[in-house]
């Protein structure tokens, strides 16, 4: 395995709050191409998504992409407990991720840059991204399931919020015992397991 270029937990980068973009800068041939390394470095990896300050870039940037395949081992019912719909790459400078109501749903999820674990975390049901898109222009998406979860994750890195902040705590597992676990068995089996009401 080469090193990653992904930045783990501890690395102060991860703990800031991210930069604006200069507006004026987003065509730049230098900013352009941080979208592409961030874009080559989460399929790598592979992630679901990824926020600048995971490459130790300190920008209010992410990019996201949940391709079909990836869901590929989860059962119909994971994927309909968790609204996972697969989605093409997106990429988003300076977002601002509004909740829908009030609704929360909890899930484990993990984090690329606190490599080999995972916690349950509870996030709002739907949500609405304000932002600006890789050619400047202003771009909306209200989502709900999955994509709002990873939109959440992605808009907490660029505040300095990682998702051990929002877990609960007795949860965490290593990514592998909690595959062995909990895989395969519907939301409610898996709280009850975790203890959770
Ligand atoms: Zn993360």
């Amino acid at each position: 395995m080469t090193k990653s270029e992904i930045v783990q937990a501890g690395t102060p980068g991860l703990r800031q709050r991210a930069q604006d973009v200069p507006v004026d800068q987003i065509g730049s041939a230098k900013f352009q191409a941080l979208i592409q390394r961030m874009i080559r470095v989460m399929r790598e990896a592979p992630g679901v998504g990824l926020a600048a300050p995971q490459i130790d870039e300190p920008w209010r940037l992410f990019v996201l992409e949940d391709p079909p395949a990836y869901s590929a081992r989860l059962t119909p019912t994971e994927i309909a407990e968790r609204e996972r719909v697969p989605f093409a790459v997106r990429v988003f400078v300076n977002p601002v991720v509004t909740p829908i109501g009030e609704a929360k749903v909890g899930f484990f999820e993990g984090c690329l840059s606190v490599h080999g674990y995972v916690g349950y975390v509870e996030r709002f049901a739907e949500v609405e991204v304000r932002g600006l898109d890789e050619h400047g222009q202003p771009q909306t998406w209200r989502v709900r399931g999955w994509p709002a979860r990873i939109l959440q994750h992605e808009a907490d890195h660029l505040d300095g919020t990682l998702y051990v902040d929002r877990m609960v705590t007795r949860s965490f597992a290593e990514a592998e015992i909690a595959r062995d676990r909990f895989a395969g068995k519907p939301a409610a089996e898996v709280r009850g397991m975790l203890g959770l009401p």
